[in-house]
């Protein structure tokens, strides 16, 4: 299918700005122009966190000194189900950057079909200066001052940037301390497979992003690349996301010729195996001088040329300044927000694909649902099935995401002749990517079951 080209007179007329949440609600007010029928009043609704908690607690650290930290929990929306969404530990957490990725789980819950809603947390910490006694401390101190904000039929949590199963461990067990006597696994997925953990679920993102990849070129998303096998990747982001992508693309028969980590990246253009990349990486800390590979910056390994470029490491990554030289021919978002609106609308114009992360990292949600589900139900499904539903799962979004970018774009006149009505000097409509339809079809499915509950009082 040919991309259509959006007008560069017809994009939002912003200075590029970095704020997530900022950055949300554009992508956001510009799917509401193709939702005629989305009140002005419900619109504003669904784009706010209904809340947001910050909580302040010091611990004594392993060398017995007090340090103080500060948390963050935001649930953007809870009609269709509890929210749900990681918990980061990273300098950077802001409340603006935790609202944002709350608001990205509410449209990756509704564009995969989840009965959930979006959620976020984070903890403001730098995790590579501290030791793993100190690191239990701040998660269990961080759960206490939560309290009852979370809960697992209100908010449920999850593994994000540097926070993996183990941390989900000490998470589930000091909620399950302050509420003894009941089914407390669901509180959180993610788990240790020995508490209550799903099968699949360290792999899922990553799997999620393989299996919506595979339809999206399936469905001829880019012209003359049908298929992930032969295809060269690059992966920027050597964590849970982007080595477990790396693997899974490999195994899928594509050629891995560049991946990277904070520290810098590496480059073979023959390929390089991401099994002897992660060993390298857990010897000495990074995958930068792996033998018989070039070095790179993280700013070249984005600009290299290869058919399929997965960022998966942190936000804002590919912006207006450094989208021009992408040489990719088609981006899948492993990470959450890796590309700024500005980039968006490059891209579209240079006709490079990109698939949402909304959509290509819904698969680490679709099965911390199964977990939940298991945990609720106090079952454990074997591997096959939980891959099996992921597959089912990620191709129907990826299908409906593409069936809805078609449908905006063959009904663009008739779009256009109510937006008029509704504001007649406004920039005229033009054809979406598929970011923009991924959202109108969660916005579609979220307002929907909103004006089905009723506002009230
Ligand atoms: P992680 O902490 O396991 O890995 C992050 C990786 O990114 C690390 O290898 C780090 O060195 C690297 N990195 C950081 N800054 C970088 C930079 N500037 N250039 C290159 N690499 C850099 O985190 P993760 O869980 O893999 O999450 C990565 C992304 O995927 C995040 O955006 C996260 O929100 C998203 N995501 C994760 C999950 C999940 O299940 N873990 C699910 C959905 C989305």
């Amino acid at each position: 299918m040919i991309q259509p080209v959006r007008k560069e007179t017809q994009a939002p007329d912003h200075q590029e700005d970095l704020n997530p949440y900022h950055i949300a609600q554009q992508q956001f007010d510009w799917a509401a122009r193709y939702l005629p029928k989305l009140e002005a009043g419900l619109g504003e609704f669904l784009k706010r966190p209904d809340r947001l908690v910050t909580v302040e607690f010091p611990i004594e650290t392993e060398d017995h000194v007090v340090k103080n930290f500060v948390g963050y929990r935001a649930v953007h929306n809870r009609g269709r189900g509890p929210g749900k969404g990681g918990v980061r530990y990273h300098l950077d957490v802001t409340a603006d950057e935790v609202r944002a990725l709350a608001s990205w789980m509410t449209w990756k819950c509704g564009v995969v079909d989840l009965p959930f809603g979006g959620a976020k947390g984070g903890v403001v910490c730098d995790p590579k200066t501290l030791t793993t006694s100190d690191l239990q401390k701040i998660t269990r101190r961080f759960i206490v001052e939560l309290g009852e904000a979370i809960g697992p039929h209100t908010d449920i949590l999850a593994p994000d940037v540097n926070t993996n199963s183990e941390t989900m461990a000490w998470i589930y067990d000091t909620y399950d301390m302050m509420h003894q006597g009941q089914n407390n696994l669901g509180v959180v997925t993610g788990k240790p497979l020995d508490l209550g953990g799903s099968l699949g679920r360290r792999e899922a993102t990553s799997r999620g992003c393989l299996f919506a990849t595979q339809q999206a070129l399936l469905q001829g998303v880019v012209p003359g690349l049908e298929q992930v096998e032969g295809a060269t990747v690059v992966v920027q982001g050597f964590g849970n996301a982007g080595s477990i992508a790396a693997e899974l693309f490999a195994e899928a028969g594509a050629c891995i010729i560049g991946v990277s980590d904070s520290r810098g990246g590496i480059h073979l253009p023959k390929g390089l195996d991401p099994a002897v990349a992660l060993e390298h990486k857990k010897r000495t800390g990074s995958v930068v001088d792996l033998p018989d590979t070039s070095n790179v910056s993280n700013e070249e390994l984005l600009t290299l040329p290869c058919d399929i470029l997965i960022p998966a490491a942190l936000e804002n990554q590919i912006r207006r300044d450094n989208a021009p030289l992408v040489r990719a021919r088609f981006i899948a978002e492993a990470a959450n927000g890796p590309t700024t609106p500005a980039a968006d609308r490059i891209l579209f114009e240079k006709g490079v694909p990109v698939l949402p992360d909304i959509l290509a990292n819904a698969g680490g949600v679709t099965v911390s649902y199964y977990e939940w589900v298991q945990n609720n139900k106090n079952e454990q499904w074997d591997l096959d099935e939980v891959n099996g539903k992921l597959q089912v799962k990620m191709t129907r979004g990826t299908e409906g995401v593409i069936e809805k970018q078609r449908e905006i774009n063959d009904s663009l006149d008739d779009l256009e002749s109510q937006r008029k009505e509704r504001d007649p000097s406004g920039d005229a409509l033009a054809p979406v990517d598929l970011r923009t339809a991924a959202y109108v079809l969660a916005i579609e499915r979220v307002s929907r079951v909103t004006l089905e509950r009723g506002i009230w009082p």
